[in-house]
């Protein structure tokens, strides 16, 4: 099958310009993982408690953090209802139509935002906010306001902070939207995963072109800074043809960036997608073909490719960071907001506090035993190792920058950077081969092709990766 070239060949000379092949994506197509944390969520093991949790905030609280004394923090809050399931869900979620459960669950994250908070010290300064789920518009008009009000009193939101909120086009109204805007959400991310009405039904989740249309034409009048769309590929009944549809259609509503990702379908882990056919899910290679088409529609739209799995147009800060070298990576995926700590509230969510990463009760009862009992709701986490310190800088260098200097690793973490990661550079050779690193004496580039499967350059630096038998439990690559 032909696909677009993203990369032309040279016109001449003794060795073509790799390009982006069919058989490259095909090879590539192995699982890893995104990346949004090293060591990956994974490994945070049960020995990691809320003592020590707290213990990194009263460290933060001594040292100031990331970036400093006084440096802002990243907050994220997960609210885990949904109204009904998306067959292809793998989030931690609570499906149900009874909002009166929403209640105690807003009781229970605000007393752990106090115990947080008073852990922290006075009202600490957040720059970035961000409402995940589950669907964070499950909660009424009434209990966003009463959520907004608790977070206020507890930290200084910044004149300029980002702060976002996941949207279910099918559980919010214009009138819902001024509503946000007017508590000070500045940035929507609409989840959309395709606009094809057999998909839609083959997944569960109706929602058509015309209503996020108009909802997206609501969220610019209402002066939402940046509107992001969330796609899946690799969904059933999608083909690379009606995918194609759904990347123009979505090209045309002009958001400010575009997430992409591949549907990976494990009925075992995840329960509801035992309600996917697998006979209607696409082949490998129709997944490579609508992965293809896709990534040269966007580019083709206008659109600048930012990393693995995010596109933006050419104006907006994160295309404008990528091409200054300023992005960065977080739970959220690509960032521009410098590195910081952060709290992750709610049942499952995850905190990243200085060299350490922590995690929350996965199911509602233990979340609401934990609070019950005054303690902070963690059950797992990590203090990273010395190793895991350097590897996550190697890693998350590559990720957003595109590159590896040898010295700066070395200056920072005072090691022989060619000596300790003696077999990463060897390994790194295939990739050389391939055309997807350029290495040199003094670190390694991630070439324009590179880019596209950028967590498989990240991949080799990944100590806990390389000892892992059982990689099915990534997502793949593409
Ligand atoms: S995909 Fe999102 S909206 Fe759908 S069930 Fe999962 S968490 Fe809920």
């Amino acid at each position: 099958m032909d696909h677009p070239t993203l990369h032309p060949t040279r016109g001449s000379g003794l060795q073509a310009e790799p390009v982006l092949t069919d058989e490259l994506l095909h090879r590539m197509d192995r699982p890893g993982p995104r990346y949004t944390s090293y060591p990956t969520a994974d490994r945070f093991v049960e020995a990691f408690t809320a003592e020590h949790f707290l213990q990194a905030l009263a460290q933060r609280h001594d040292m100031g953090g990331v970036g400093g004394a006084g440096a802002p923090l990243s907050l994220y809050i997960h609210v885990p209802f949904c109204e009904s399931v998306c067959y292809y869900c793998a989030c931690n979620k609570i499906v149900t139509r009874d909002h009166g459960r929403a209640a105690a669950y807003l009781d229970a994250l605000e007393h752990e935002m106090a115990l947080a908070a008073d852990a922290l010290g006075e009202r600490v300064q957040v720059s970035q906010l961000h409402f995940g789920g589950g669907t964070p518009t499950f909660l009424s008009d009434e209990e966003l306001s009463r959520l907004m009000a608790a977070i206020r009193v507890r930290f200084e939101l910044l004149p300029k902070g980002e702060f976002s909120i996941e949207i279910d086009p099918r559980t919010v109204t214009r009138q819902r939207l001024e509503h946000l805007r007017a508590l000070g959400l500045n940035r929507v991310s609409f989840g959309v995963q395709d606009f094809d009405a057999q998909v839609q039904q083959a997944v569960h989740r109706i929602q058509p072109f015309e209503q996020v249309e108009a909802l997206m034409r609501d969220a610019r009048e209402l002066g939402f800074e940046s509107i992001n769309v969330d796609l899946i590929y690799g969904l059933p009944r999608q083909t690379p043809e009606s995918f194609e549809r759904t990347v123009r259609q979505v090209a045309g509503l002009r958001p400010d960036r575009i997430a992409m990702y591949g549907y990976a379908h494990l009925p075992t882990r995840f329960k509801p997608q035992r309600r996917i056919e697998p006979a209607e899910l696409p082949s490998g290679g129709q997944r490579v073909g609508m992965l293809a088409q896709a990534l040269a529609g966007f580019v083709s739209h206008g659109y600048q490719y930012i990393g693995m799995d995010h596109f933006a147009l050419p104006d907006d800060p994160l295309a404008q960071a990528k091409r200054q070298g300023r992005l960065h990576r977080n739970f959220q995926g690509y960032s521009t907001q410098p590195d910081c700590d952060l709290i992750g509230l709610g049942v499952s969510a995850i905190s990243r506090v200085g060299p350490c990463y922590s995690q929350n009760a996965k199911t509602l009862d233990e979340y609401y035993d934990a609070l019950r009992s005054n303690q902070l709701p963690v059950v797992r986490g990590l203090a990273l190792t010395r190793d895991d310190l350097v590897r996550r800088a190697v890693i998350m260098s590559i990720m957003c920058h595109g590159r590896l200097s040898y010295e700066s690793v070395a200056l920072a973490h005072l090691i022989d950077v060619r000596s300790y990661f003696a077999a990463e550079i060897e390994a790194l050779e295939d990739l050389a081969r391939d055309g997807l690193v350029m290495l040199s004496a003094d670190g390694l580039e991630v070439t324009p092709l590179g880019w596209y499967f950028v967590r498989s350059v990240a991949m080799v630096f990944d100590r806990h990766l390389r000892a892992d038998r059982n990689r099915e439990r990534f997502s793949k690559v593409i």
